[in-house]
């Protein structure tokens, strides 16, 4: 069982990286922003104040992601395989609430891989996405906001796993490819 947070800044390629670690190792994919634009678009309650947050570039409350994020692995048991955790955790309250989520199931996580791009090249590739996305959050004022609150509130997880010996950086710049090759040596390693 491999449990597995694919970390970093908005457009560092979670997304991406992720797609192809489900073809590869079969694992259960968690992505908490797609969680979250799903109830967007069905219009529920919970849509609607996540909806509140994620056009202000604001992250949503910690009580409430970790409920949404216990409720996800309940509802899919298949989830013991091992998961993909993709944008969570994003604050350390999170990643406390992660190990206890993980723990309660006998289960616990395994690494990090941290995606480090560069700024620049994050801004327009998320500029880029905003083209077709759709999303309320792909342009150039939230992107700002975003990566404000990626650096002040996110950042700090890379020391605490660090300090857990369960970071591993991966250098997110370049073709997809070798940026996943690069993933394959870690995981195939656990
Ligand atoms: P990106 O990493 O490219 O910004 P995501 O789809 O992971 O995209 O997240 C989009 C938005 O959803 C975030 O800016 C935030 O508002 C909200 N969100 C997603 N995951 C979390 C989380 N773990 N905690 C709080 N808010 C979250």
């Amino acid at each position: 069982m491999k449990n597995i947070v694919i970390f970093g800044a908005p457009g560092s390629g979670k997304g991406t990286q992720s797609d192809l670690l489900i073809k590869k190792y079969g694992l259960y994919h968690i992505s908490t922003g797609d969680v979250l634009r799903e109830q967007i678009a069905l219009g529920s309650e919970l849509g609607k104040i996540a909806e509140s947050y994620i056009s202000h570039g604001k992250l949503i409350p910690d009580d409430l992601m970790i409920e949404i994020l216990d409720d996800v692995l309940s509802k899919h048991p298949e989830s013991g395989i091992g998961v993909i955790f993709d944008g969570f955790p994003r604050t350390i309250k999170q990643a406390e609430a992660l190990d206890e989520l993980l723990a309660k199931r006998n289960s616990q996580l395994n690494v990090v891989l941290g995606l480090e791009v560069e700024e620049e090249e994050l801004v327009a590739r998320l500029l880029n996405r905003g083209k077709t996305s759709g999303r309320s959050d792909d342009n150039l004022e939230t992107i700002h906001k975003r990566l404000d609150v990626y650096k002040s509130q996110t950042t700090p997880l890379k020391e605490h796993y660090m300090e857990q010996g369960k970071y591993v950086a991966i250098h997110g710049m370049g073709a997809v490819e070798d940026i996943f090759a690069c993933i394959q040596e870690v995981v195939d390693a656990l």
